[in-house]
């Protein structure tokens, strides 16, 4: 979704869009999602330098009720957050902890079975893959050929 139009659905539901909160969605946008809060707070500090990483957390709060953006757990202690489009899944990175979505879901109908054969009320659920992205992977090697001395020539 184009943030113009999220704002001004934001706007029409009667939600205060303070310059603070249009910067903080400009930035989730632009990101492509899954920044941590601390991220954010860096960014807007560039231009908001006496913001406070207090109300820039409030705010993502706010927006995370609203439903606009979507706070993801990625299980190393630091929240992740996106813009909320559309339910999807990730492959995160164990070392940058950068995320990649995945357009589809693994949900199947033995968990749903399983958990109507066991009056088992669903609320939610994560799926999220673990390894290591192109770029770290790079690193990585360039790191092991630095440690076997080898040198590329030109
Ligand atoms: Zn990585
Ligand atoms: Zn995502
Ligand atoms: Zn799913």
């Amino acid at each position: 979704m184009c943030l113009d139009s999220l704002i001004q659905q934001l706007t029409k539901e009667g939600f205060k869009v303070t310059p603070q909160r249009k910067l903080l969605l400009e930035i989730l946008q632009k990101s492509e999602g899954h920044l941590s809060a601390e991220d954010i707070f860096e960014e807007i500090r560039a231009s908001q330098p006496n913001v406070s990483f207090g109300t820039v957390y409030r705010n993502l709060g706010i927006l995370c009720g609203l439903g606009v953006v979507t706070q993801l757990d990625f299980k190393d202690g630091r929240s992740r957050f996106e813009i909320s489009s559309g339910h999807h899944h990730h492959l995160v990175c164990l070392d940058c902890g950068n995320a990649i979505d995945v357009p589809m879901c693994p949900f199947s109908k033995t968990i749903s079975d399983t958990a109507i054969a066991n009056n088992f009320f669903i609320k939610h659920h994560n799926f999220e893959v673990y390894g290591y992205c192109g770029e770290c992977r790079e690193k990585e090697e360039e790191t092991k050929e630095e440690a076997r001395g080898k040198h590329q020539e030109v």
